[in-house]
């Protein structure tokens, strides 16, 4: 059990200084208590009460590192039960099932199909983290074989499913390397599966038939040393599944449970019949709470949506998604290419920036910071005035590059044209439209 804030606030300078980015120190300590703050964000803790803060500033649910390379991820780590409360932090880690007596040829065609589903979204490279290896017929050398092709051959990382401590470390052995999660250890294994997770020092995924039986295998693991568990409440139907995620999520942070601070991991492939209603079981899971989930297979049409979901699910709803400030060349602008500027929120740079790419007319995208917002709300909020995108455009260096003075504005910020005309003495501003979509026309048009 965690300190209680009068508890933690005892063991704190009491110098209120605020640097740690609220006034004072009992607000800080409360901070902590509730897992709302790190201890780090206090550089002034001594060692000592370090030590004893240790725990109750530990994050509720434990972060829990899986894989290595490209794909590998943190799962856990969550503070808040709502997302609008604060954020969440570690995407649903998405897995695909594949079976140990799958032949070579065929794994071999179900990877390079699986690797090439990636997909660009502002700016970020959308795809799955997981195969989860399935042990069908006990037989160690297929096992192994299969972790190690998958290993080696493709930037997956790995979950290792077997119940048998043999099969499982032959697999260990095959993939060690690329840090793979054990599942599971049942009652029946936990002796083995817990000695062998700590010693090549894996995460491990913990099986029950309901939560009791989860808090106690994970009370036990925990009590031979291991700290980085996944638990599996063993539940199968949607309603089940549905309630013991929040009720484990729900124990972890409100009743600082720490038998069940652990992320989670789901199986939609072992609770539908049909890839669809396995894809909307996974939708669920992503929303409330799953760490992982495991599908069957991974197809274009099921899996684009899931990642869509997660990317907004775990995007912080307190801060905008930004790009940096500055000068943006698209195709490959001279010095007679069209010059544009816009606000530095994401989505509004891709559409711009996608819209002009697909005009084919080469041109240079200057793009101010607005701390994340729309030309819109920016321009409501003061933050794209004339002034301001005049002085951005004096000082961003765009004068050096182009032979004209012409530059388009969003039409939606029209109203800026003549504070930016005083601004910037000698350019001409040119209204674009309001509606990105006819961004290619207006260009073809002004290059006539
Ligand atoms: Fe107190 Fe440390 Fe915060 Fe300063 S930084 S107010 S000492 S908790």
């Amino acid at each position: 059990m965690g300190l209680t804030g009068i508890q933690i606030f005892k063991l704190l300078p009491k110098t209120n200084c605020g640097e740690c980015g609220v006034p004072t120190c009992l607000a800080f300590a409360m901070n902590l208590a509730s897992g709302k703050a790190e201890l780090d964000a206090c550089p002034y803790v001594s060692d000592e009460a370090r030590e004893q803060l240790a725990e109750a500033s530990a994050p509720p649910i434990r972060p829990v590192a899986v894989g290595a390379g490209v794909r590998a991820f943190k799962t856990g780590g969550e503070t808040v039960l709502f997302r609008h409360e604060k954020t969440f932090y570690n995407p649903t880690a998405v897995a695909v099932l594949v079976l140990s007596d799958t032949d070579a040829t065929t794994l071999d065609t179900k990877l390079k199909a699986w690797n090439a589903l990636q997909y660009e979204r502002v700016g970020l490279n959308l795809r799955p983290e997981l195969v989860a290896l399935k042990d069908v017929n006990g037989d160690a050398g297929a096992f192994a074989a299969a972790a190690k092709k998958i290993a080696e051959e493709s930037e997956f990382n790995l979950i290792l499913m077997t119940e048998n401590s043999d099969v499982m470390k032959a697999g260990v052995e095959a993939c060690a390397f690329k840090k793979p999660l054990l599942y599971a250890a049942t009652a029946e294994n936990v002796d083995a599966m817990g000695a062998l997770a700590k010693e090549k020092g894996l995460p491990l995924a913990v099986r029950a038939d309901n939560i009791d039986g989860l808090i106690s295998l994970s009370d036990k693991l925990t009590g031979m040393g291991l700290k980085d568990l996944v638990l599996d409440s063993g539940a199968r139907e949607s309603k089940q599944v549905l309630q013991d995620q929040v009720a484990i999520r729900r124990a972890a942070l409100k009743a600082a449970n720490r038998s069940l601070g652990f992320p989670t991991i789901a199986f939609p492939c072992e609770m539908a019949g049909n890839l669809h209603m396995e894809t909307l079981f996974g939708a669920l899971l992503i929303a409330k709470y799953a760490g992982i989930i495991v599908l069957s297979d991974f197809t274009g049409a099921s899996l684009f949506p899931l990642l869509l979901e997660r990317l907004n699910i775990f995007t912080d709803p307190q801060r905008p998604m930004t790009v940096t400030q500055g000068i943006y060349e698209i195709g490959s602008p001279d010095e007679n290419s069209p010059v544009l500027i816009t606000t530095n929120f994401s989505l509004t740079y891709f559409i711009v920036s996608g819209e002009i790419e697909g005009s084919r007319i080469p041109s240079w995208l200057l793009i101010m910071d607005t701390e994340g917002l729309s030309v819109m709300t920016a321009w409501a909020a003061g933050k794209f005035s004339g002034d301001a995108v005049g002085a951005f455009v004096k000082k961003c260096g765009i004068a050096d590059k182009v032979k004209h003075k012409k530059i388009i504005i969003p039409g939606y910020a029209a109203s800026i044209s003549g504070d930016m005309e005083e601004e910037l003495p000698g350019w001409e501003i040119l209204i674009g439209p309001r509606d990105a979509s006819l961004i290619p026309k207006f260009l073809k048009e002004m290059n006539k």
